[in-house]
């Protein structure tokens, strides 16, 4: 069972607030820290393991640069992501660039930054050329398509429109090879938010299985295998965390299993998880501002799907607290909305809480990743703040509250 407590007390949430108005998504630094080195420690078999943030789960370079401090690389996909990453000193190889459908301009800057481009296609080897010449290293994005199953978030690998077939990817080597690339990686992303840990084992025998083939067939050495993002998190209190001891050990067996006796080893381990690394450690704190008695009971708060769109996008479990009332009997049972003109927007759908009045603290759990970044602005709503809990618990403003001369900014009127 995951623990579904919060890292601060009602007394300390109603003096951020004094200064902070709600809604606000708030990050627990030493837990991510704390999370982040756990992480290390797991893989720290794996020769030159190194984790790459996937920026787009929690775009913001306060966040970024203590990822540096920790030694962290980041996975950009866009160019804007990639700029995030130069403005805190990661450059070069510390940027794994994985891109799909990535237009020219995105290259070019990747290019300068020296990142490791992640090619998604075979005909971007050609794309590129159009204007550069080849980088040193390369990497490719394998789709196991029929191979193998994906999951309900990501959904199947042959319907997925990511990375390249098999026969492709070996093509690709052996062209990359024949131009004087050096070193090479492979890539794969299959799930999104999984949980058993048998998955990513499976991932990493069809990786090493595939490093293998792809020596034999090119004689090409791969450097780097990229395991992709994907570890979940509990969401709901009855699931378990990922056992990244026990992950890691599955992974170090097929290692030593297949890699080593091919003599492919030192290959370096990378992954680029986002959310494993910020979900659960990020809040979004909202305040009840009105209870509603029709056919069912709503609680309004001021959050709306515009600060957190996973439950209205993906119909996603988020654990609520309600601050003070956490020993409550959670004898009422309430749809939590927010002020969107969509019956979506709804952050729970007949949940058992505690008995709710105006002016509670609701804590929304495990918005910590792909959370604020998929906020929007529909129906003219304006995205949140987001604080950082430092250690000695005092609170840093690491992104404003859009104002609506921001949201009018846009417009020539
Ligand atoms: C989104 C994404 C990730 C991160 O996924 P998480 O579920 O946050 O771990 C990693 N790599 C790629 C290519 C992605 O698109």
């Amino acid at each position: 069972m995951s623990n579904k407590t919060v890292p601060f007390t009602k007394e300390e949430m109603e003096k951020i607030i004094e200064t902070y108005p709600t809604p606000f998504h708030i990050y627990d630094k030493k837990a991510i820290v704390d999370n982040i080195r756990r992480l290390k420690a797991a893989f720290s078999w794996a020769p030159e393991f190194k984790e790459y943030f996937a920026v787009k789960a929690t775009p913001n370079p306060r966040l970024l640069e203590i990822f540096k401090e920790e030694g962290l690389g980041t996975d950009c996909s866009s160019l804007p992501e990639l700029v995030l990453s130069e403005q805190v000193g990661i450059v070069g190889e510390d940027i794994m660039f994985s891109s799909n459908n990535t237009p020219m301009a995105e290259y070019d800057y990747a290019i300068k930054l020296g990142a490791i481009l992640n090619l998604d296609d075979i005909s971007h080897i050609e794309y590129i050329e159009r204007k550069h010449k080849l980088p040193k290293t390369i990497s490719f994005r394998y789709n196991p398509g029929p191979l193998r199953d994906g999951n309900e978030l990501i959904g199947k690998p042959e319907e997925a429109k990511y990375g390249l077939t098999k026969d492709q990817i070996i093509e690709a080597y052996r062209i990359c090879k024949e131009k004087g690339v050096e070193k090479f990686g492979l890539h794969t992303m299959v799930v999104s938010n999984e949980l058993n840990p048998e998955y990513f084992a499976e991932t990493a025998k069809m990786m090493f299985d595939l490093i293998v083939e792809v020596y034999e067939k090119t004689g090409v050495k791969i450097s780097f295998v990229d395991l992709g993002g994907g570890i979940g998190i509990p969401y709901k209190p009855d699931q378990d965390p990922m056992d990244l001891e026990y992950v890691s050990g599955l992974i170090k067996k097929m290692y030593d299993d297949i890699i080593v006796p091919a003599g492919l080893a030192p290959l370096k381990i990378m992954l680029e998880c986002g959310r494993m690394v910020t979900g659960p450690y990020g809040y979004l704190v909202t305040k009840a501002i009105h209870y509603k008695d029709t056919y069912r009971h709503y609680i309004g708060v001021d959050a709306s799907m515009a600060n957190l769109m996973r439950p209205g996008m993906y119909g996603a479990y988020h654990h609520i607290t309600v601050l003070g009332k956490e020993d409550a009997p959670h004898d009422h049972v309430y749809d939590v909305v927010g002020s969107l003109c969509e019956n979506c927007d709804k952050f729970a759908i007949q949940r058992e809480l505690p008995k709710i009045d105006e002016g509670d603290i609701l804590v929304i759990h495990d918005a910590g990743a792909h959370g604020h970044s998929m906020g929007f602005n529909y129906n003219a709503k304006l995205r949140s703040a987001e604080l950082l809990l430092n250690e000695d618990h005092s609170v840093t403003m690491i992104r404003r509250a859009e104002t609506m001369d921001d949201l009018f900014a846009t417009l020539k009127f």
